[in-house]
């Protein structure tokens, strides 16, 4: 794990977290873990940075974020707030000392109108577990980052989390009606509506989902749900090169069709798969996984013009699943991919930049020069409709950490000049907070820093996250 250095400006003073402890303690008992050992596994994520809780609040109901967010802002102590810690920048890992809420026993669904289809889950609900629920009533909630089994809702928002169904349907922020929100001090309001529509007011729900926990703590979250599509099938195409996948996507643009997901994986990344024991033609150097949905009918048509299409552009096979298990068996690759990965060296760096789409074989064929010239491994897979590429740089001598340093900025500085954005679903957390000038400008930026002190004054709020550090210290 790498220890990240925490900023002494913000972190509290030993007679101020000793105040806090004790009144949280007082409020909490047994729901105040303040033992080192304890507290170790809420002060990581995904990225392996390991940062430095005081201690974690096992937060049961909304009293116990309420009463955190009170006793925290009045002795200027950091919150971090947690849901299930998959996080791949950072989010969750708490590096200025201060207190963890844990929200992961906040997992209940609270109410579900299954006429509507609108539904309040805790923060604390597993993805997986939202999507059982409502798709046993015959409703469908599209986002799907590829940690659906172990990431939470209150996570998702923070992250305005996305996934391969997001080309149809668009990332988490477009099926949140609004959620319970605790600012520093304790206030609480409900931000959004429960109706579908609505625009009273500044859209202030829009602006928390994507916040990464520095704005306010959520409770409940109210979401809309849409019907579940009748049917869904599943095409793999495997082609030799990334031109000829590259064109099949453009002709599905041509011809107006909308398949719900468009994943792409790269040369390396199916040698990597190969090797994990996957039986991929080791002809084929690009694969691209394609999902349609709709009532059958529909589906049909647009599986069969999307394989027509595969074809024309010179793919080497395209398989089509129909059933549940057939499509199961095509996306178990696509998903034990991370995993096979990871496998691949000691160290690893996923970054999620996004770029048009016709810039997509631009910064592919970019990523491949950037692994030569700084002689260390680099793949992509992504999502080819969003233009969402995942670039991994992976290495095993700490001495190539320096240069992979270098290729991340490189690779920044390409998708900005590309038309591109930093991230497309992980946010900015601590691993792109430096990077951010890059793509916004400093009038952006301050207004944002107005924002988050208009929320939270005293900057209790997770710092350290999004915005440039300004120093260092240590934990
Ligand atoms: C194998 C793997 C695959 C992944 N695939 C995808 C993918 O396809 N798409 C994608 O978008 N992401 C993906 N991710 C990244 C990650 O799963 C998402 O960012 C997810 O939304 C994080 O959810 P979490 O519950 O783990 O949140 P955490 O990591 O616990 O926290 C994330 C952020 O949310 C904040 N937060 C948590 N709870 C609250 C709350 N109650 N109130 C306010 N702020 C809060 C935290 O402070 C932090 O800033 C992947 C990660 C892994 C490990």
């Amino acid at each position: 794990m790498t220890k990240i250095p925490s900023l002494p400006e913000s972190s509290p003073s030993r007679p101020s977290l000793d105040r806090a402890l004790s009144e949280l303690h007082r409020g909490l008992g047994s729901r105040l873990l303040t033992n080192q050992d304890s507290c170790l596994p809420y002060q990581t994520d995904d990225t392996g940075i390991l940062g430095c809780a005081s201690a974690v609040v096992l937060a049961r109901d909304a009293q116990d974020i309420r009463l955190c967010l009170e006793v925290c802002d009045k002795h200027s102590v950091p919150i971090t707030s947690r849901a299930g810690g998959t996080g791949r920048t950072g989010g969750a890992v708490p590096i200025n000392g201060g207190v963890v809420i844990a929200t992961h026993l906040l997992d209940q669904v609270v109410d579900f109108d299954t006429k509507s289809g609108t539904i309040v889950v805790g923060p604390g609900i597993v993805l997986n577990d939202l999507w059982r629920v409502v798709e046993a009533e015959g409703w469908f909630y599209p986002p799907d980052p590829n940690s659906s089994d172990s990431c939470r809702l209150g996570g998702n928002l923070a992250e305005n989390a996305a996934g391969p169904r997001a080309f149809k349907y668009g990332p988490t922020r477009d099926y949140v009606l609004g959620m319970d929100t605790y600012l520093p001090g304790g206030t609480h309001f409900y931000s959004g509506r429960r109706t579908r529509k609505g625009v009273t007011g500044y859209d202030t729900t829009s602006l928390l989902v994507g916040s990464e926990g520095t704005l306010a703590a959520f409770g409940d979250i109210t979401l809309r749900l849409i019907p579940r599509p009748e049917q869904v099938m599943t095409l793999l195409a495997l082609f030799a090169n990334v031109t000829a996948a590259a064109a099949a996507v453009d002709a599905i643009f041509e011809a107006r069709l909308l398949p719900r997901c468009i994943e792409f994986l790269d040369e390396l990344t199916l040698k990597l798969m190969r090797d994990a024991g996957n039986a991929i033609d080791v002809g084929a150097n690009c694969l691209l996984l394609i999902e349609v949905d709709g009532d059958e009918d529909a589906c049909l048509k647009q599986a069969e013009r999307i394989g027509e299409l595969c074809d024309d552009s010179g793919a080497r096979s395209v398989v089509v699943a129909q059933t549940e298990n057939q499509r199961a068996q095509l996306w178990s690759a696509r998903r034990q991919m991370s995993h096979a990965v990871r496998k691949f060296a000691k160290n690893k760096i996923s970054e999620d930049v996004v770029v048009p789409r016709q810039q997509l074989i631009t910064l592919i064929d970019y990523v491949r020069e950037l692994g030569e010239t700084h002689q260390i491994t680099a793949l992509c897979y992504g999502h080819a409709g969003d233009g969402n590429l995942h670039v991994n740089f992976l290495w095993d001598d700490d001495e190539q950490k320096s240069r992979v340093d270098v290729a991340t900025a490189r690779l920044f500085e390409k998708t900005i000049l590309l038309g591109g954005t930093l991230s497309g679903e992980h946010g900015i957390g601590i691993t792109k907070a430096a990077y951010l000038s890059l793509e916004q400008s400093a009038a952006q930026v301050e207004l944002q820093r107005r924002l988050k002190s208009a929320f939270d004054p005293r900057g209790i709020m997770n710092p350290g996250k999004i915005f440039p550090r300004a120093g260092h210290g240590a934990c």
